[in-house]
C-alpha cells in the first residue's frame, strides 16, 4: 500500500525504511526493501509490522547501495507471508539464484493467470502466490533478452491489465530506478544530486518539496541527476511539476 524508490548518495536502507514509515498510516500487512550494491541485488522482506523488517535489518544489515526500492503490502493475491512480501526478484541472470530484477507493486494485475500460463510454457514459475511476481518474471525475461530495464518495463506494461504502481531495479543498471503507473498514484521527488519516486509525497517530503505527478500510462526513469518521463511507446510525455507547500 506504500511505495518508495531512491537513487542518490544517502544510505539506502535508512531512506527506504524512513519513507515507508511515513506511509505507514495507510495500513499494510508486510514490508520489504531491495538495494543494488556492487552489481548485486540485496533485499530483506517480512510479514507484519515495519518493526519486523527493521529487526531483520538490524540482525542482517544491508549495504548503503546505489539505488533502491521499498514497499508496504496490502495483500490481494496470496496471504501475508514473508515469501509473498515484496520486492519480488525476477529471473534475468544465469546461475544466480538471486535474480537480477527486483519489483514492487501496489494494485492488482487482472490478467496475471494468462501471463503466468505463458511463462510456465517457457519454464518460468513463480515461488509466491502473488499477481506481482508474474510481472517480475516478465521483466526478468526481457532484460535477459538484452533489453534495458526501461525498455523491458514499457514492453511489459503494454501487456498488463488492471491497476498498478510498479517500481523496478536491475542489478546490471546500478544507478537507476524505473517506475510506471495505471489507475494508481506515482509521484517523483526531484532533489539535487538525488531523486525519488513514491506513491505519496509524504515518503520524500523531508528531503525535497519539488514534485512531478505522473499521468495515466506513463513511465519514469530516475538516476541521481536525471528524470525521464515517457509513455509506453518511449515518447517524451507531458508532466505536471509542482511545489509541495503543506506541512506534515
Ligand atoms: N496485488 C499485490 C499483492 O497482493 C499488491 C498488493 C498491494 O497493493 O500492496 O501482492
Amino acid at each position: 500500500c506504500g511505495i518508495v524508490g531512491y537513487v542518490g548518495p544517502r544510505a539506502l536502507p535508512e531512506v527506504l525504511v524512513g519513507g515507508l514509515r511515513r506511509l505507514e498510516y495507510r495500513g499494510y500487512d508486510s514490508a520489504g526493501i531491495a538495494v543494488v550494491d556492487n552489481g548485486e541485488l540485496r533485499w530483506a522482506k517480512k510479514a507484519g509490522k515495519l518493526a519486523n523488517l527493521a529487526e531483520e535489518l538490524e540482525a542482517h544489515p544491508l549495504p548503503y547501495g546505489t539505488a533502491g526500492i521499498g514497499h508496504t503490502r496490502w495483500a490481494t493475491h496470496g496471504g501475508p507471508t514473508d515469501v509473498n512480501a515484496h520486492p519480488h526478484t525476477g529471473i534475468g541472470r544465469e546461475g544466480n539464484g538471486n535474480g537480477r530484477v527486483a519489483l514492487i507493486h501496489n494494485g492488482i494485475i487482472e490478467n496475471y493467470a494468462e501471463l503466468a500460463a505463458e511463462l510456465a510454457a517457457d519454464g518460468l514459475h513463480p515461488i509466491s502466490q502473488t499477481d506481482t511476481e508474474v510481472v517480475a518474471l516478465l521483466l526478468g525475461r526481457e532484460v535477459s533478452r538484452g533489453f534495458s530495464l526501461a525498455e523491458a518495463m514499457r514492453k511489459v506494461c503494454r501487456r498488463l491489465q488492471g491497476a498498478y504502481t510498479l517500481v523496478a531495479l536491475d542489478a546490471d543498471e546500478p544507478n537507476r530506478v524505473v517506475a510506471a503507473r495505471r489507475n494508481s498514484p506515482l509521484v517523483v521527488g526531484v532533489g539535487t544530486g538525488e531523486n525519488f519516486v513514491a506513491s505519496d509525497v509524504a515518503a520524500f517530503i523531508e528531503y525535497t518539496r519539488e514534485a512531478i505527478e505522473l499521468g495515466q500510462d506513463q513511465m519514469v526513469e530516475i538516476t541521481a541527476d536525471e528524470v525521464i518521463v515517457t509513455d509506453y511507446d518511449g515518447n517524451p510525455a507531458p508532466t505536471r511539476a509542482y511545489h509541495v507547500d503543506w506541512d506534515l
